[in-house]
This record gives structure tokens, sequence and C-alpha cells, in this order.
């Protein structure tokens, strides 16, 4: 009898909590559960569709998906097909690997209003995400404000101050990308509640919003000087000097000198939202589209002895895809310490008719024919419906 481990959530945690438990134990049986049809998580809804380079991680979890005794069943969701605790009866161990899927909320006046979107859904919905097909309309939206000092927001303003030629090579959803591409947009802000030297932008990504074709990118200078330099050797503190001085160099930029104008703003924090507005600590700032980037809640799951979170759900919204390699590797150290002192469960297999590793590929190889049709790594298919009968060879 081998032990059997289901983990529930096939964004890159749950993979990399696989590969670790494969690693030590070969034997060992793994059902990789997800609502989705299609594997991958984050990686496929949540990087942005430009930053091809970063989806070529999945290449790895792929193999994993080709090993003899890991199974991949797509279009199970626990709390409708099956329940956490029948998961917990069947398996020897549960690894939760389900990421945070809710928009976090500021609290404020008027965050209702359907000029507001929450990080999550817009991204979901460039992203071809099955759940959140319908997305703001861009036709009249000339300025923008994206609230949060994090990659998030660089995502969302970059995604929308490129070029259609600059996106030409993503996966962004055709239709959205037209719609961007002809929205009237001229400026975006990118509001931080607090100084720059507490944004937490990493380096590159930053950077790299000073290489825009279509947008020019500013600061105010004199917030720059005014913010502390942070000082001394360790990573954090040379991650936010580079930072300021990159928002530095932003500010000798000429506003309005491209089609669109990126602002940074910081010490500004949202009091209230009004149609075409936002009003913040500072005073009120124009905007026909407000694009929250202020973190994820995750849904709840049981806590027991049996379960083991990896990823989002174990720490939060933090940390990029490598992160979770070294948590996830420890958590499956941990469960295989567990399995060792017990004995496999023995009973019948509970997983329902699911979208198989083969049922995956056929998606796959439908979407990359898609793109190469039109010059693009893919294009996904959005529709559940599609999704499922492509993956039935239907
Ligand atoms: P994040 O880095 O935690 O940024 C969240 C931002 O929201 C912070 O600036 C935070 O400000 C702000 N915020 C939170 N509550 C707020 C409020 N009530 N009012 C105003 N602002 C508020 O998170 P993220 O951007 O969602 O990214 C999540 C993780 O994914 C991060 O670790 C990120 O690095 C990673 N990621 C990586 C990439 C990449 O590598 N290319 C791309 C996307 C995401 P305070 O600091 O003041 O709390």
């Amino acid at each position: 009898m081998t032990h059997r481990v289901a983990i529930v959530g096939a964004g890159p945690s749950g993979f990399y909590a696989a590969d670790g438990l494969l690693r030590t134990n070969p034997d060992l049986h793994i059902d990789v559960i997800d609502r989705l049809p299609t594997p991958f998580g984050l990686v496929r809804a949540g990087v942005a569709p430009d930053h091809q380079g970063t989806k070529a991680v999945v290449r790895q979890f792929d193999r994993l998906l080709a090993q003899p005794d890991l199974r991949f069943a797509g279009n199970i969701e626990v709390g409708r097909d099956l329940s956490w605790d029948e998961l917990g009866e069947a398996y020897d161990a549960v690894i939760v690997a389900t990421g945070m899927v809710i928009d976090k909320k500021l609290g404020v006046p008027g965050e209702d209003l359907p000029h507001v979107w929450g990080s999550w859904r817009f991204v979901g919905w460039l992203n071809g995400h099955p759940d959140y097909r319908k997305g703001p309309d861009l036709s009249r939206v000339e300025r923008v404000a994206i609230i949060g000092n994090g990659n998030v927001a660089l995502d969302v303003a970059r995604v929308l101050a490129k070029s259609a030629d600059e996106m030409a090579k993503s996966d962004i959803v055709p239709e959205v990308g037209a719609a961007i591409a002809s929205a009237p947009i001229k400026d975006i802000y990118i509001v931080g509640r607090r100084g720059p030297e507490n944004a937490s932008f990493t380096n590159n990504e930053l950077a790299e919003m000073g290489r825009l074709m279509r947008a020019v990118t500013v600061a105010d200078a004199k917030g720059l000087d005014a913010a502390p330099l942070a000082t001394g050797p360790t990573p954090e503190k040379l991650r936010k000097t580079k930072n300021l001085q990159i928002l530095k160099d932003f500010a000798a930029n000429k506003p309005g000198s491209k089609p669109v104008t990126l602002h940074f703003l910081f010490n500004a924090a949202p009091v209230a939202f009004a149609p075409g507005e936002v009003q913040l600590t500072t005073g009120k700032l124009k905007a026909d589209l407000v694009i929250t980037c202020i973190g994820y809640f995750g849904e709840a799951f049981p806590r027991r002895e049996d379960f083991f979170a990896v990823g989002w759900a174990k720490r939060g919204p933090t940390g990029t895809i490598p992160t979770n390699r070294g948590e996830s590797h420890a958590v499956a150290k941990q469960v295989i310490e567990w399995l060792e002192t017990r004995d496999p469960k023995s009973g019948p297999d509970i997983l329902p008719a699911a979208v198989d590793a083969a049922g995956w590929h056929r998606i796959d190889k439908h979407e990359i024919a898609l793109g190469s049709s039109v010059g693009r790594p893919r294009v996904k298919l959005t529709d559940w419906q599609a999704l499922l009968d492509v993956a039935q060879g239907s």
C-alpha cells in the first residue's frame, strides 16, 4: 500500500509541493486538484500577459504532470464536488495550495461604484480567467488611478500603458488587448499611501516602467528628495535605494512627451470614490477608472493536523513564484515525516470525473495553435464550456 496525498490548488506552490514530495518519495500517489479545468494557477491567471519569461516556469510543472503517480484533476471544486472532510477521510494528507483569490477592500465610501475594480477581477479579465469575462468599458477612459505600490500595481499600469506592438507577443485576451489599444488613455496614476522608500516594487519591475514605447513615466522630484535614503547593505535596503534612484531618473522626464503619461504619486491615501474621481488625503484626482492593487484574501479551509498549507494560503499574498519553491519543499518534508508515522489508508477513489492531464494538454495544444495563427504564444479559451469541450476532445 502507498500513501495518497491530495494537493488542492494547481498553482506554483502546489506543484512545488508535489515536486518536494516526489523527490523524497517517488512512490507516493498524488492527486493535484483544481477548480479550473486548467492547471498553473497564478502563472496562467495572475502573471502579466507580457511577462512570458516568468510564465516559462510551467515547463517544470508540466514535467511533473507526466509522472505516472501524479494525477491532475481539473474542474473539481472542493465544497461543490466533494467536501474538505471527504478529502481528509480519503487521503493520508492534504496540502492546501488554494492561494488568495478575493480582492482586499479599502473600506472607503464609493468603493462599490462601477468604475472601481479590484486587481484580482481586472487581471483575471485580461488574462482570460473564465470567471471574469466582463471587464470595464475602456472606450472613454482617459485617466486611470491605480491604488497600491506593489508589483501588481506596476503590472496593471504597464499593461494599460503599453502599445499594441509591445503587447503583440503576449497572451493577453485579444479583445481586451484591442480595447486597451483603442482606449483614449492619457494619464495613469500609481498612488501610494506611504512614501517612495516604503514602496514594495522590485527594482527590475520598476525600471521596466521607464522603457515603455507609448508612455513616459514621471515622479515628483520634491517628494523623492524628502524620502529618507535607505542605507546599508541588506538586500531590502539595497532594493529601496535602487528604487529611489530609478524614481529620481523618472523625475527628470517630461510629462506629455509621449501619448500616455504614467505618474507616481506618494503619500496619498484614498479616502473616498465618486463617479470620475478619487478623493485622496492630498486632494481630488480625476479618474475614469480605478484599480485597487492592495492585496488579497483567501477562502477559508479547515485547520486539521493532516492538512498542510503552502504558498499564499499559508503566508498571505506576498512573494514571487520562486519564493514558493523552498517553502513548499519544506512543507513537503513535514508531510513526509507525518506519513512515516502512519499506515496508508485504504478505500475507494473518491474523485469525481475530472479534466485530467490529457484533457489539459488538449486545451494547451488548442490554445497554442490558435496563438500561432496570429503570431502569439497562445490565445486562451476563456469560456468554461469551451474549455471543457476541448478537454474532452469534442
Ligand atoms: P504588495 O507588494 O503587498 O503591495 C500591496 C500594496 O497595497 C502596498 O503598497 C500597500 O501599501 C498597499 N495597500 C494595502 N492596503 C492599502 C490601503 N488600505 N490603502 C492604500 N494602499 C494599501 O502586493 P501586490 O502588489 O498585490 O503583490 C503580491 C505579491 O506578488 C508581492 O510579493 C509581489 O512582489 C508579487 N508579484 C510579483 C510580480 C513580479 O515579480 N513581476 C508581479 C506581481 C506580483 P503599504 O505598503 O503601505 O501597506
